[in-house]
């Protein structure tokens, strides 16, 4: 497994460890280029991203995030990311690793009742696409010159 730019001695690498073992998971580079990526191995959809050695990204679904609003903000670990879809799991610790894997079913049960609906981007992908000229080419509409009697 390549596992681009985690350290060996990461949170994220514990928790990749700990995922190794879960029946049915792929863990590959990230889509995004940035880390790596995590799904089901017949889902060629990566609900998870570990983008660096502390950080993860979660595609934990919009409803999933509205239901468990309050729990999430008690952890202190978790974030919204990118359009809403996603929560970021900051790992500090073997607590967040455990938040993270429950976390991971949580979405995996989310996703199983998606069908193959592709997934929005995570911070990484929504910050290129940011960036993308199609996106720029809509940024004349705020300087259009006020209308002058
Ligand atoms: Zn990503």
């Amino acid at each position: 497994m390549s596992a681009s730019g985690i350290a060996p001695d990461s949170q994220a690498r514990r928790a990749l460890t700990r995922l190794a073992e879960w029946p049915a998971i792929q863990i590959v580079a990230a889509g995004c280029g940035s880390g790596v990526g995590v799904g089901l191995a017949a889902d060629p959809r990566q609900i998870l991203h570990l983008h660096s050695d502390r950080e993860a990204e979660l595609c934990l679904t919009r409803t999933a995030i509205d239901r468990l609003h309050d729990a999430l903000a008690e952890t202190g670990a978790v974030g919204e990311a990118a359009d809403g879809d996603w929560a970021t799991v900051l790992l500090d610790n073997d607590r967040d690793i455990d938040l993270l894997l429950s976390l991971l079913s949580v979405a995996l049960k989310a996703h199983a009742a998606d069908g193959d609906r592709p997934l929005p981007p995570c911070s990484i992908q929504f910050a290129a696409q940011s960036a993308t000229p199609a996106r720029r080419r809509r940024r004349p509409r705020f300087s259009v010159r006020p209308h002058r009697p």
